[in-house]
């Protein structure tokens, strides 16, 4: 059996640079689920049509190729958006379990697998040995989030910035299915007032304690 990390949580809560890490340190695949769901809604944006068409987003969940999660356009908020808005039809969420599914148990390279998203530990990999929800203050996570793009050269107001991330957590929280909430297994770890080489250092932590 391989190893499974799941980890979930809101947007800019550190998760990604986290998994990531934590993937290159145990030698595991990390798989960044958030990914393919920009993948589906950026396939309809793009095209002009509504992410929250049901039917439509549903085709596009299926007829996803590996390809598409190459596109450049997916770390865009524009992606974020889209996501959230597919990311709350049943049909879209059981057309990628499968894939999810699959990359956990069986890993490319073998060894285990990390997977970040909003509902690994309660719904994709209930399994999984070690599960962390890394959260952080919405204040927080907007200023973060803000910083990334000042620093790509992209201009930002912390205001909207702030009001994105309140309309997608209140999305992600309170749709009907598979929603934003910690695993009653989970450990979690509030990054806050932490900085990426502390939440790296809590989340090995908590693994070594678990494994
Ligand atoms: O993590 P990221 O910001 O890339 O996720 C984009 C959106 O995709 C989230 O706001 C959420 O709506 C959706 N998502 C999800 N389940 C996951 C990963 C992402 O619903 N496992």
């Amino acid at each position: 059996m391989t190893i499974i990390i799941a980890i979930d949580g809101p947007a800019a809560a550190g998760k990604g640079t986290l998994a990531r890490r934590l993937a290159a340190r145990l030698g595991f695949d990390y798989l960044d689920t958030g990914l393919i769901y920009r993948a589906v809604g950026m396939k309809l944006a793009r095209a002009g049509l509504d992410p929250a068409d049901v039917a439509l987003a549903e085709r596009a969940a299926r007829d996803l190729s590996p390809a598409d999660l190459a596109a450049p356009d997916l770390r865009m908020d524009e992606a974020a958006q889209a996501a959230s808005k597919v990311a709350s039809i049943p049909g879209v969420r059981a057309a990628l379990l499968e894939f999810q599914r699959k990359f956990a148990a069986q890993p490319p390279g073998g060894k285990g697998a990390v997977l970040d998203g909003r509902d690994i530990g309660t719904v994709v990999c209930p399994e999984a040995g070690v599960k962390l929800f890394v959260t952080a203050s919405v204040e927080k996570r907007a200023e973060r989030r803000l910083k990334e793009l000042q620093e790509k050269g992209l201009g930002a107001i912390y205001g909207t910035v702030l009001a994105d991330m309140r309309e997608r957590d209140e999305r992600d929280t309170n749709r009907a299915v598979a929603p934003l909430v910690p695993a009653q297994d989970a450990a979690v770890l509030d990054t806050s007032d932490l900085d990426a080489d502390q939440a790296f250092a809590a989340a090995l932590e908590i693994i070594g304690s678990k494994r």
